[in-house]
């Protein structure tokens, strides 16, 4: 784009101009925005619609950043004091493999870091505008100025407009103005002085739509837009801190000192024996080296993109890493009930007008089908009460059908297509009956009012006479309804308590029930002009009748609940909808096993304690007719209780209640941009099941982490209680510190790194969640490595005494004592892998199906390669100190390492790692 173009767009004035005079300038128009061919144009000249992103630290800086862990601290001064002594070669090594560590973290935590990135950019936002006279969907990157954008509650602003219409419009600046109540927006001309927030005619990029709906014109875009000239907005925090990382830096804080202070007693101890200085600083830097486990922050990230990277693969992408964590731990899952639990695919079954049930055949989307009484198919009169209840839904509606490769499909809300439905299975036809009776206006649906208004003229007869029709839920309607049409058509007073019984016997076969109601007005009635308040519905409509409509839970949903309650999370439905109908569906679908399923309305949870609450959300599993304010008290009293809970979302309203929780889950596909942004996790499909598989991946990544933590460990305890316990007895070293730098860095990472990509192990999702509180190093897990770590210490300490007394070879005895000690290696990582109970499965005759093992497989054969040039390529040997085996020997040590096994095995039993 020119710089100038783009100063005189940016300099403009533009809540201080006239609609008129901004559609002037920008070339466009309100009613049918820019045509494809300018737009197209004006893209060419104005680039994307995007913010770009502001460079964050450099490569090199994200490099050096590297050695800044307080484990790898040691390893620089080691090699500075072996450089001291003027022993360059192990200097070299040391700072080589130190080097090398950094290489590993920075491409693992860049590949990471992208992964996360993409998958969160992959969310894409939409906008609706009008283009060629058309409203229309687009990304909201392909916005060019001049278009017209249409916005609603919930949505977020796409780029700086200038209003033309507001309907009660309200957006939330914060990101901007540092405001948090969200301002009153209104076409309306201001001065030219007119702070940013006070431009009250003006929406701006990033801002959020909390109520209303509005029209504006695309004025900025990009760079250009006010939050692109403060674009601090873009840069991104450390995207790979979570929890965990965090418990792990102060663990590793904590070792770093508790090495330190070893090592300086060590030293101490060493030279009063006569030690020489060398030695001392060869035994204490050994033994600094050996006791930290420097491969375990590479595998810590790998494992967590993984965990990452296989959400997105089912369905659910993860905003916040500490997110994949939480997941794992959840407690509760509290999910909204239509389109996540059930299908969103809405028939009308049954419709109860003029004191007849009627019943509708047909399935889906389908217009096929007919209208039954009695099971008798009725001939529709078009002036019955029948017929105008279901005109009321097809004219009150803001949705329609299309078919798509053989499919019918509702473009806009399921529950409108479903009315749109029924009325052509009628013969009824929006276009033609809108002929007759133009809409003039509408109140669209929102959670918060649970109906919708259309305001119509009818010129037909008086021209003067305007009708309004309303839907909503049952409570809703009835309450503003006085009168209604009884069998013979006329105005009667309305029943109440009738029709809630019929509404009580829809609501108990699980279908979801709407009221329709009317009200007609002369003109000089309250109606100010064609324009459509709230006001003008609070009371005397007249009631038509109700439509039930079923709408089937989702299969997998079923299983995913079910699997929830094996793995000890309790599934909580939350819903906007009747609580009957709710609790019809909750029970279907197994909610608490098949007893009888408890359930609360809003009303009777905001008329509780907190106490009382907190009572009523752990026993209740359905919370119907819940306003989306209510779900933040919800998700506080569960939180109470000490449960981490999930919650979904997909309002503007729900945004709070997200935020609270210990995870927030926004709907990727209904949900508002303004839950997306309060989120942790965004599901693509909308399916309660992808919540369950996110909560099984969730847990294996934590096993996988206390795996690789198990794994890790003990050979740095074995490594440097060898060190420790030989300088104590004044023995030589079995091990010598740049050996130790090999097994912690190269052994470990290729036998680890397999480690974070382990298949889910078969129990996952058949265990308690894990307590929140607990440790790290559980009690149990430190016994684990304490076990190995002395199996460890007993086969390197044992080993080389042994061959140095036998041959008197001492690069012989180390090499002897390392080999040794992988062969023990690959037996334990055997024994909590996935492979390794297969194979032990299989050799017990079990028929154990051995899910996908074959990073370990490849990550054991690489070890075992390495190991072998470790020992028998001269290179290494001059290196490391090592010597060459030959066949006998490499037998020996796979010998001594064998009992690993039945170490293992009685370990594994008190602490079961799969
Ligand atoms: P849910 O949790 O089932 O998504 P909603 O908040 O969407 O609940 O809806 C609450 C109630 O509002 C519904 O039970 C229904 O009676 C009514 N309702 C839902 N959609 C519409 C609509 N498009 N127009 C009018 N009323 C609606
Ligand atoms: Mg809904």
């Amino acid at each position: 784009m020119t710089a100038t173009s783009q100063e005189i767009i940016r300099s403009t004035q533009w809540h201080h101009l006239s609609v008129e005079e901004v559609t002037q300038h920008l070339d466009t128009h309100l009613e049918t925005g820019l045509t494809s061919s300018v737009a197209a144009k004006k893209r060419e000249h104005f680039g994307a619609n995007e913010l770009k992103s502001k460079p964050g630290k450099g490569p090199l800086l994200r490099f050096l950043l590297q050695f800044n862990q307080p484990l790898l601290y040691i390893l620089l001064i080691a090699g500075a004091i072996k450089a001291f002594l003027g022993q360059w070669v192990n200097a070299g090594v040391i700072w080589g493999v130190t080097l090398i560590n950094a290489i590993i973290g920075f491409v693992q935590e860049s590949k990471a870091e992208s992964a996360i990135a993409a998958l969160a950019s992959s969310v894409k936002t939409d906008a609706t505008i009008i283009r060629d006279g058309q409203k229309m969907q687009i990304p909201s990157t392909e916005l060019v100025p001049g278009d017209i954008v249409l916005l609603a509650s919930g949505d977020k602003v796409p780029a700086d407009l200038r209003l033309v219409q507001a309907r009660n419009l309200q957006a939330n600046e914060s990101a901007l103005t540092g405001e948090s109540v969200a301002v009153e927006k209104n076409p309306q001309q201001l001065n030219l002085d007119a702070a940013l927030a006070e431009r009250t005619n003006m929406a701006y990029a990033g801002s959020f739509v909390t109520f209303g709906t509005g029209k504006g014109v695309v004025v900025a875009i990009g760079d250009a837009t006010e939050t692109g000239r403060i674009s601090q907005l873009m840069e991104q925090g450390n995207a790979l801190k979570t929890p965990l990382t965090r418990k792990f830096d102060k663990f590793s804080r904590t070792l770093l000192y508790i090495i330190l202070g070893i090592a300086a007693l060590m030293f101490a101890v060493g030279l009063g024996y006569g030690y020489s200085w060398a030695e001392m600083f060869e035994a204490a830097i050994a033994f600094a080296v050996s006791a930290i486990p420097e491969g375990l922050p590479a595998v810590v990230t790998v494992t967590l993109a993984i965990g990452v990277s296989r959400m997105a693969r089912r369905h659910a992408i993860v905003r916040k890493l500490p997110a994949v964590e939480t997941l794992g731990g959840a407690t509760v899952i509290c999910s909204d009930k239509t389109g996540t639990l059930t299908e969103n695919q809405m028939t009308v079954q049954a419709i109860y007008a003029g004191g007849e049930d009627y019943t509708v055949t047909g399935v889906g989307y389908d217009p096929q089908g007919e209208i039954l009484l009695d099971e008798k198919p009725v001939n529709l009169d078009d002036s019955s009460v029948v017929a105008e209840c279901i005109k009321a839904g097809l004219l009150c509606n803001d949705s329609h059908l299309e078919k798509k490769d053989q499919q019918w499909q509702v473009i806009g809300d399921p529950t409108e297509g479903a009315l749109v439905v029924v009325a052509n299975k009628v013969g009824y036809e929006r276009n033609s009956l809108e002929q007759e009776m133009p809409r003039l206006d509408v109140i669209p649906f929102e959670s918060e009012f649970q109906y919708m208004a259309t305001l119509h003229s009818s010129h037909n007869r008086n021209s003067r006479l305007k009708t309004i029709y309303v839907k909503g839920s049952v409570e809703a309607i009835l309450k503003r309804c006085q009168q209604m049409l009884n069998s013979q058509g006329n105005v009667a007073p309305v029943d109440a308590q009738r029709i809630h019984q019929k509404v009580d016997a829809m609501a108990n076969l699980g279908l979801r029930v709407l009221a329709f109601a009317k009200k007609s007005l002369s003109d000089g009635e309250t109606l100010n002009g064609t324009s459509l308040e709230h006001t003008d519905i609070e009371n005397d409509l007249i009631f038509l009748g109700l439509q039930g409509m079923i709408d089937p839970p989702r299969a997998e949903a079923i299983k995913a609940v079910k699997a929830c309650q094996e793995a000890g999370i309790q599934v909580k439905m939350i819903t906007g909808d009747h609580a009957v109908t709710a609790q019809a569906i909750a029970e279907s679908m197994g909610f608490n096993n098949n007893r009888e399923v408890l359930a609360f309305t809003g009303n009777q949870l905001a008329q509780m304690e907190e106490s009382e609450l907190a009572t009523a959300v752990e026993d209740g599993a359905v919370f119907a007719r819940v306003a989306p304010e209510q779900k933040l008290r919800l998700v506080e009293a569960l939180q109470s209780k000490g449960e981490v809970v999930a919650m979904t979302g997909d309002g503007v309203n729900d945004a709070p209640a997200l935020k609270q929780a210990d995870i927030g889950i926004a709907m990727g596909g209904a949900g508002t941009e303004v839950a997306k942004e309060a989120s942790d996790m965004i599901l693509t499909d909308d399916n309660f099941a992808s919540i369950e598989a996110a909560v099984e991946e969730g847990r294996t990544v934590y096993q996988n982490l206390l795996k690789a933590i198990a794994f890790i460990l003990p050979v740095n305890g074995g490594e440097s209680m060898t060190i420790l316990i030989s300088v104590l007895l004044a023995r030589q070293l079995p091990i010598l510190s740049l050996q130790v730098l090999w097994l912690n860095m190269v052994n470990s990472i290729a036998m680890t790194v397999p480690l974070a990509f382990e298949p889910k192990s078969v129990g996952v999702m058949q265990k308690p969640p894990r307590n929140p509180r607990e440790r790290l190093l559980s009690p149990s897990l430190v016994k684990r490595i304490l076990a190995i770590s002395i199996f460890n210490w007993i086969l390197i300490f044992g080993v080389f005494e042994w061959i140095q007394q036998t041959t008197g070879n001492i690069d012989l005895a180390r090499t002897m004592a390392i080999q040794a000690l992988v062969a023990g290696r690959i037996f334990y990582l055997l024994s909590i892998s996935q492979l390794g109970i297969g194979i032990f499965n299989k050799l017990r005759g079990i028929n154990h199906q051995v899910r996908d093992a074959s990073a370990i497989g490849i990550g054991i054969a690489l070890t075992i390669v390495l190991q072998i040039i470790f020992s028998q390529w001269n290179l290494m040997n001059l290196l490391f100190s090592t010597a060459p085996l030959n066949l006998n020997q490499w037998l020996i040590c796979l010998v001594v390492g064998l009992p690993m096994i039945l170490v293992t095995m009685v370990v594994n039993r008190f602490d079961p790692i799969n």
